[in-house]
């Protein structure tokens, strides 16, 4: 059989069949992007409000002066499948700050005080030795506020909060619209603060970028401040420590590094020289999408940045822009694939920041898992693919999945069906001349 013969990340043997699907699908991507833009109205008008409310909101005020942070472009796509999935983080004004490593969470979670005790607003939200900064706190009020707003503001207006869930930083806005029933979306809001103590020692080593984007722009990365968001790690029985920690995070660098991506820096500025980096991220959170729809309880601890860590990883192996030329995707991608599945299979993927966090490991990812996300991926590349199968919305053959994926060859069926349903009609028609002609010789 010739997919037994395919292995990881051996590219040599990309079926055409395989390859037209990758690029029928990049297209479909490419397409969708489009659509976005009337939901980024929405969705800055949202944010734009929120901030004025706070602004000049009578009963925090520690959350007046917050700004967004990376501005410019707000958002960052984080969901394929569901394009309409915006994530931002709010900066709190804070006095100095400075951090200290939980150890058992190899350079994820901290603690975060003030340098010196204070009188300032945010006196409200510490712990009992005055300096701890309590990320439930913050993060509450974060919550009473965003609904606060809503009630007072977007009343009846399709906006809704979603219940707060204890693993995750961010107050969730849903919103349904009144015209189009299946035209859903939501905005993860999350409180973020920001240290200028240099980037933690577990962060030093990383990232290692010296060779793709070179040596002074990781200088210049490195130099710019790393932000908290309160989430607490995964795991029964935390420590208090734990219940009050936060996670560090790098999603401004990521942001940096996804739009300057080149190893040259004219990549992606002209027609002439575009680049299918993005696309390939944009492919894998798609198949990731993929797998957690058809795999909910399974594959529970997957998510999108587990892609977005080993697509930086390949990014920083694989240097060169010519290797990523558009006519490279179907090759450009499966290495992405292979890498992903080797590092499922070795039960390792570094934190492209942190490296000596293993985003793999448990009971962040617990083995069960692992071993589930291995077969699974093992059994997508042996298929082709099947999961990157979704018919293109333009198609009026297809029925409306609801962004669901449709079961494997949900549309050949579709095909045969109507093929079988002609045959019929042809048949039929056959059957009636004859009885024509026949009446036409009876006389
Ligand atoms: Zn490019």
């Amino acid at each position: 059989m010739e997919s037994q013969r395919r292995s990881i990340g051996d590219d040599s043997c990309i079926s055409p069949e395989l390859d037209r699907l990758i690029r029928q699908r990049g297209r479909d991507l490419r397409l969708r992007k489009l659509d976005q833009q009337n939901a980024v109205k929405i969705v800055n008008h949202l944010i734009d409000s929120l901030l004025e409310f706070l602004k000049n909101n009578e009963d925090q005020p520690f959350f007046r002066e917050v700004s967004v942070l990376t501005s410019g472009s707000y958002y960052e796509m984080v969901k394929i499948n569901k394009p309409n999935e915006f994530d931002i983080m709010l900066k709190l004004k804070v006095p100095r700050l400075t951090f200290s490593e939980l150890e058992e969470y190899r350079g994820l979670f901290y603690k975060i005080k003030l340098s010196k005790p204070t009188r300032t607003e945010i006196q409200h939200f510490l712990l009992e030795d005055f300096l701890t900064v309590s990320a439930t706190k913050i993060k509450a009020e974060m919550h009473r506020l965003v609904r606060k707003f809503i009630n007072n503001h977007f009343q009846g207006e399709g906006w809704v909060i979603r219940r707060n869930l204890v693993n995750s930083p961010a107050v969730t806005l849903e919103f349904k619209s009144k015209e189009k029933d299946d035209d859903v979306m939501s905005v993860d809001i999350v409180p973020t603060l920001e240290v200028l103590q240099g980037w933690p020692q577990a962060a030093r080593a990383g990232p290692d970028i010296d060779r793709w984007l070179g040596k002074k722009c990781r200088r210049q990365l490195v130099s710019k401040a790393v932000y908290f968001v309160p989430k607490r790690p995964k795991g029964r029985n935390l420590k208090d420590d734990a219940k009050e920690s936060w996670r560090i995070s790098f999603s401004h660098i990521e942001k940096e590094m996804m739009q300057y991506h080149g190893n040259k820096k004219t990549c992606c500025e002209g027609h002439s020289n575009k680049c299918c980096r993005k696309l390939c991220l944009r492919l894998l959170k798609c198949l990731i999408e993929g797998l957690k729809q058809q795999y909910p309880k399974e594959l529970e601890p997957l998510c999108s940045y587990h892609g977005k860590t080993a697509f930086f990883h390949v990014l920083s192996d694989r240097v060169q822009d010519s290797l990523w030329s558009p006519g490279q995707l179907s090759v450009s991608f499966m290495k992405l694939f292979g890498y992903f599945e080797r590092c499922a299979l070795n039960g390792s993927l570094p934190h492209f920041f942190v490296l000596e966090h293993n985003l793999f490991s448990p009971p962040a990812f617990p083995k069960r898992a692992l071993a589930f996300l291995t077969t699974v991926l093992r059994e997508q590349r042996e298929l082709g693919l099947p999961l990157l199968k979704v018919p293109s919305p333009t198609s009026a053959l297809v029925p409306d999945t609801n962004g669901v994926i449709p079961p494997i060859n949900g549309t050949d069926s579709i095909v045969a069906f109507d093929r079988s349903f002609k045959h019929v009609y042809v048949c039929l028609l056959a059957v009636i001349v004859c009885i024509g002609i026949a009446c036409v010789f009876k006389k």
